[in-house]
């Protein structure tokens, strides 16, 4: 089963994704982890993305679709995988249709973890309080201005590619203001009528 958790930043994809890989031996490809994972090993790819996630912007569709390409292409994915944080954008759904189409693979569903606005800012700032108690306030207002900025990029470019799966029967919702396990409940109920 190849699946999309969908949702804004802090709507708890990861988590979600994490449970979905234990329970059924799907692979989470979360290109935020292996743009991280660049940016710590001082890749090439690293150093492009490392200014353009600082600043709380999208790394370049061509790109992403050709991470991922490679990613699937690896022997663990052939059980299925979630992709989480994939894709952020119209163009990368209309590659990532054109991609598993030609390496004979489909989406059987896109999950979207709904959370309010309201519910995120109080997330983001509980995050950056934290951060600020660990030490350096300056450097957590930082933080959570990126944070901010992420979510007004959500709306702007990621938020649109909801439609392009909802035309195709393909999206289904999940209410992320309840708790991680009722989530998750949410989730598998979905995944089993798929
Ligand atoms: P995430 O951990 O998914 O929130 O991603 C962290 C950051 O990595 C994002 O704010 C973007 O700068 C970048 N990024 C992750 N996934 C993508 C993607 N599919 N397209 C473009 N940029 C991405």
């Amino acid at each position: 089963m190849n699946i999309i958790l969908f949702g804004p930043p802090g709507a708890g994809k990861g988590t979600q994704a994490q449970l979905l890989q234990d329970r059924h031996g799907l692979v989470q490809l979360s290109t935020g982890d292996m743009l991280r994972a660049a940016v710590a090993a001082g890749s090439e790819l690293g150093r492009q993305a490392k200014s353009i996630m600082d600043a709380g912007n999208l790394v370049d569709d061509d790109l992403m679709i050709a991470i991922i390409s490679d990613r699937i292409d690896q022997p663990d994915c052939a059980n299925g995988f979630i992709l989480d944080g994939f894709p952020r954008t119209i163009p990368q759904a209309e590659g990532l249709d054109r991609m598993l189409g030609e390496k004979n693979l489909k989406l059987d569903r896109v999950v979207e973890i709904e959370v309010d606005d309201q519910a995120l800012f109080a997330r983001i700032e509980g995050r950056a309080q934290e951060t600020a108690s660990a030490g350096g306030g300056q450097r957590a207002d930082d933080n959570a201005e990126t944070l901010k900025k992420r979510l007004a990029v959500y709306h702007a470019q990621t938020a649109p590619v909801l439609p392009y799966y909802e035309t195709r029967g393909m999206l289904r919702k999940v209410d992320g203001m309840a708790s991680i396990e009722e989530v998750s409940r949410q989730i598998e109920t979905i995944l089993q009528a798929a």
